[in-house]
């Protein structure tokens, strides 16, 4: 098998070698473990060890507390201010498979949270602050408390995108909004533009048209990255119309909106239109300031993984819009959620492993 004496003796001390190492690990890793399996959640009002903390309450948080409260893992989910996430905020989803008649958006997410808390998962209004993801266990603090978790999974998802143009700010509220399902009936028979040409803009604009008079949809490209089906029938609304090309400079009003600069950006011919409400739909951008600096981020500030959900911290796994530029679809986020769940179940299955081993 070995050609010589002293191949053996450099293979036995390669091999040697690589076990002290492993053992190295192996206690560093139950010296921060320690008593990891012997952990109940505990309810201090400082600090708290818990196997599973999950940062985000919307489709992808709620599908990883399901998983990984079957597992009986306890899982805590800290909700963020928005509890089941940007889908609680629209009035129905079409395209979540299992609902052939369609389910409202906070509908399906109760409907989540029921079911995770049916199996243990406990639910926190509460806001991951700060992370520390140098060592083991790792440590979220929120407003009420610090846990102290053997695992993390984030689903902090996405936030919708400013226009950032004069009085944007000024009238959010007083009649710019980011929310149809929510700001929807203070426009009856009311004149309003929807700002954007994806899936949101065009669905939200759909829905508007229950209440105001006219909705106008303002999309600053030819094209519209929207569905070819909700474009159909965007088009065939009588209260719909389109402004191409078409970009908002400004905001005008007293003390609500009155009216908006607009500009076509391949004419740069530029006019004044009266409105009474804007709303907003032009896209999203990740939650993910909190692990800036602490985790491999792209440079749109997506959370870097793989199909395994992991990032560049063992132990420390994403689900949803937070790494997921491309699909932003309930169904993906979901099915994000349930990997990472997964994943999570795997990483402690392999401490416990260690521990039997030892
Ligand atoms: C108006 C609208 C309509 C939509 N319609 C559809 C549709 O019909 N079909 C479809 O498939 N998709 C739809 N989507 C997209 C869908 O909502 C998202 O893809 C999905 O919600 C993403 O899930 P998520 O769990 O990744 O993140 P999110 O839903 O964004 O949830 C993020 C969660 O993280 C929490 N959070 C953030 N920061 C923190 C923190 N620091 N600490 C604790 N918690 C935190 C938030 O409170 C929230 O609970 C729509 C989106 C919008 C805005």
């Amino acid at each position: 098998m070995y050609n010589n004496n002293i191949e053996f003796i450099v293979t036995i001390r390669v091999w040697c070698a690589s076990k002290v190492w492993n053992l190295i690990v192996r206690k560093s890793m139950e010296l921060n473990f320690n008593g990891l399996n012997s952990i109940k959640p505990s309810h201090s009002s400082e600090m708290e060890f818990v196997k599973v903390i999950i940062i985000g309450s919307g489709p992808a948080g709620l599908a990883a507390a399901l998983y990984t409260a079957r597992a009986d893992l306890n899982p805590v989910v800290l909700a963020g201010m928005e509890l089941g996430g940007q889908v609680s905020l629209t009035h129905l989803v079409e395209n979540y498979p299992g609902f052939p008649d369609g389910v409202g958006g906070s509908e399906l997410v109760e409907l989540f949270q029921k079911q995770a808390e049916k199996f243990g998962a406990r639910i926190e209004f509460d806001s991951a602050i700060q992370v520390n993801l140098d060592q083991q266990p790792f440590e979220v603090v929120t407003y009420n408390k610090v846990y102290k978790a053997a695992t993390i999974i984030i689903a902090t998802g996405a936030a919708a995108l400013n226009l950032n143009i004069p009085g944007e700010k000024e009238f959010t509220g007083k009649g710019v909004s980011y929310c149809g399902t929510c700001d929807g009936w203070f426009f009856k028979d009311k004149e309003v533009i929807v700002v954007g040409g994806g899936d949101c803009a065009l669905e939200e604009g759909i829905f508007l048209t229950r209440y105001a008079k006219h909705v106008t949809i303002v999309h600053r490209r030819k094209t519209f990255r929207a569905g070819t089906l909700l474009q159909k029938r965007a088009k065939e609304n009588p209260k719909i119309s389109f402004l191409n090309n078409t970009i908002l400079t400004e905001i005008l009003g007293e003390d609500i909106v009155k009216e908006v600069k607009l500009k076509n950006v391949v004419t740069g011919e530029e006019w004044r239109q009266q409105i009474d409400g804007i709303f907003v739909f032009i896209g999203h951008a990740p939650n993910t300031k909190l692990f800036e600096g602490k985790l491999n981020l792209t440079k749109d500030n997506y959370i870097v993984t793989d199909s395994s959900m992991k990032t560049n911290v063992e132990g420390v796994f994403v689900a949803g819009e937070a790494a997921d530029p491309i699909y932003r679809q309930v169904v993906t986020s979901v099915g994000m959620g349930a990997a990472a769940g997964m994943q999570a179940i795997h990483y402690l299955q392999e401490y416990a492993l260690q521990d039997q081993v030892k």
